[in-house]
């Protein structure tokens, strides 16, 4: 089982073909709170999973601080964390930052 964690709760991962909201529209991605499910449509590119992913990681973490977010809000910051983290992988984890950060600068 593949599993995300957002704060102190573990999500199940799933890739559901044809994945459908509560009133039956069709939907890239879904968080299920009382499933612990993130739920991302199967056929999605994988370029756009990883935005689906953090999509849904946002709505979680709204969740878990009993914020209310704006659909807006949670997609800028999905796109926005996304394109950060391709472009600066060093950043993704402590590991990476810190061995991105020791480097010598070769002064480039
Ligand atoms: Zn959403």
């Amino acid at each position: 089982m593949k599993q995300i964690q957002i704060g102190g709760m573990l999500f199940e991962y799933q890739e559901v073909e044809k994945l459908r909201g509560d009133d039956d529209h069709r939907l890239n991605g879904h968080i299920l709170y009382d499933e612990r499910t993130i739920k991302v449509e199967a056929t999605a590119l994988n370029v756009l999973k990883l935005d689906i992913v953090w999509h849904e990681v946002i709505h979680g973490i709204a969740m878990l601080a009993c914020a209310d977010v704006d659909e807006k809000v949670v997609e800028l910051l999905a796109y926005g964390i996304t394109g950060v983290l391709r472009m600066n992988p060093q950043l993704g984890s402590e590991k990476a930052f810190e061995e991105w950060s020791k480097e010598v600068d070769d002064g480039a």
